[in-house]
């Protein structure tokens, strides 16, 4: 199985700008921001494709990913943030590797997108 392109930034084999790791996340700037500040929020695990997959799957695993979101709201956008996750093509998911968009640092207020 060929490795995911976020599977590749955990490996280092592809550059990102990294602002949290340990051994079960990594957190980078998306490469085509979609808010001022929008940072993807990765489990390295890449076992899981889409957030249904991972809530039935390893849900201790989604709340951390959610408690990790926050702290990286906290760190870069004053705490407060949109969690967007894409789940299917036509919902504009690209990457089969499950990740939420941590979205702030001003966003429109009432905006979905
Ligand atoms: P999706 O559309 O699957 O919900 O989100 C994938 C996100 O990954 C997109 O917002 C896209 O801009 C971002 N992305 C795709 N390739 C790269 C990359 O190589 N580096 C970074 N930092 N972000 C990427």
């Amino acid at each position: 199985m060929t490795a995911s392109i976020f599977s590749r930034i955990v490996a280092r084999e592809l550059p990102a700008d990294i602002v949290l790791e340990n051994d079960r996340f990594i957190a980078f700037r998306d490469i085509a921001p979609k808010a001022p500040v929008h940072i993807l929020v990765v489990p390295k695990t890449e076992e899981y494709a889409n957030v249904t997959e991972l809530a039935t799957g390893d849900a201790d695993l989604l709340a951390e990913l959610v408690t990790t979101a926050q702290a990286v709201a906290d760190e870069h956008m004053d705490g407060q943030y949109r969690l967007v996750f894409n789940t299917g093509e036509r919902a504009g998911q690209t990457v089969f590797h499950v990740h939420a968009h941590v979205l702030g640092g001003g966003l429109e207020e009432g905006s979905l997108a």
